[in-house]
């Protein structure tokens, strides 16, 4: 039996079997699932400023974790090996514009990559295709190479295949978690300054049951729950997953529709909506990514900083932003933005916001 999933904008029609454009999500028995549920690609204890987050316990570390699978198709991802990536065993479209229900939406292809930022996941790689099961995941903290490695078992569910810059397809491998399994891992990282989880990498919301049902058990442990996000999801979603989450970043990676259509492939006005949400019910700082003659100029950036400072009834000001430098990546070549660029806009958001910060610059 068909159905349609509306998690994010483009609503996907699928038959059964089938996946839609996020490589994610697939219709089984007339139900669309989270095929991604517990299947993590990444591992790692990172700074809270790496997620980024500046305002929100500035210090501290946080178990890191991303599995596969993206809503947008931003052609600079920085992360396109894990957020692209899909299980060997799909041969039905992967997510290439799968079963998408164009009526409804943007009317652009998708064909799914990540947020472009957050670059350096500890990815749970092999090449060797004759493991079966066991693997080490390494949980290191800020100056640390591979101490305190942390030794999993896990059913091997099946490979996963990702595409390098130059489209050829490479293996990644899948660690099974259960959030029981995550919750135990987090608290015994507590003794190395771990607080919680953060859920970042790829596009966590394409597997909210994941994120919900992983928080959810988080707080009852008295832990720390951190969403890293396109923003590109309902606000069903949204206000099902703000009772258990403390701070999220998401990306505004533009500010005209035709961007977030044209380019990113996904919809504006999904995520203003789910940022005005956001910053009602939790801690939310803001990522914008500059893409040199894409979403570089400063008559955007004084209309979006304009926009974020009449968040929460006018109250916004506060609400920080993090203007980020891009570098070339996947499909995308053009030069890393200039670093004056980066500062001259952050300049201009300072007219209307309180707290600007710069990224990879
Ligand atoms: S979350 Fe995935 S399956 Fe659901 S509508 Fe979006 S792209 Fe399609």
């Amino acid at each position: 039996m068909r159905a349609i999933c509306n998690v994010c904008c483009h609503h996907c029609s699928l038959e059964e079997g089938r996946t839609g454009a996020c490589g994610a999500r697939t219709n089984k028995g007339g139900q669309i699932t989270a095929s991604n549920y517990g299947r993590l690609t990444a591992l790692a204890l990172d700074p809270i400023e790496k997620k980024p987050l500046a305002r929100f316990m500035p210090g501290s570390l946080i178990l890191s974790v991303g599995s596969y699978g993206c809503s947008l198709r931003c052609p600079f991802c920085q992360n396109y090996e894990i957020a692209s990536a899909r299980p060997a065993c799909m041969d039905n479209a992967c997510g290439e514009s799968a079963g998408r229900n164009t009526d409804r939406t943007t009317g652009s292809a998708v064909t799914s990559s990540g947020p472009g930022r957050e670059s350096g996941a500890t990815a749970i790689t092999s090449s060797d295709p004759g493991q079966e099961s066991g693997s080490s995941i390494t949980c290191s903290g800020p100056g640390q190479e591979s101490g305190n490695n942390k030794i999993i078992t896990y059913k091997d569910p099946g490979p996963l295949i990702g595409k390098n810059s130059g489209g050829r397809e490479h293996r990644l491998e899948i660690a099974e978690y259960t959030p029981q399994e995550l919750c135990s891992l987090a608290l015994d990282l507590r003794t190395r300054g771990n607080i919680g989880i953060a859920f970042t990498y790829n596009e966590p919301l394409v597997g909210w049951e994941f994120v919900r049902d992983t928080a959810r058990l988080f707080h009852e442990n008295g832990m720390k729950t951190v969403l890293v996000t396109n923003g590109m999801a309902s606000q069903e979603i949204l206000q099902e997953l703000l009772p258990c989450i403390d701070a999220m970043n998401i990306d505004l990676k533009g500010f005209t529709e035709d961007y977030y259509r044209e380019f990113v492939g996904g919809d504006l006005n999904m995520v203003k909506d789910f940022i005005s949400a956001a910053a009602e019910g939790c801690h939310v700082e803001i990522t914008k990514l500059i893409i040199p003659g894409k979403n570089d100029s400063e008559s955007e950036m004084r209309r979006m900083a304009a926009w974020i400072a009449s968040l929460r009834g006018g109250t916004g000001k506060d609400i920080p932003i993090h203007v980020s430098r891009y570098f070339p990546r996947y499909k995308w070549t053009a030069p890393a933005t200039s670093v004056k660029t980066v500062y001259r806009l952050a300049e201009t958001a300072r007219e209307k916001l309180d707290y600007v910060y710069t990224g990879n610059c």
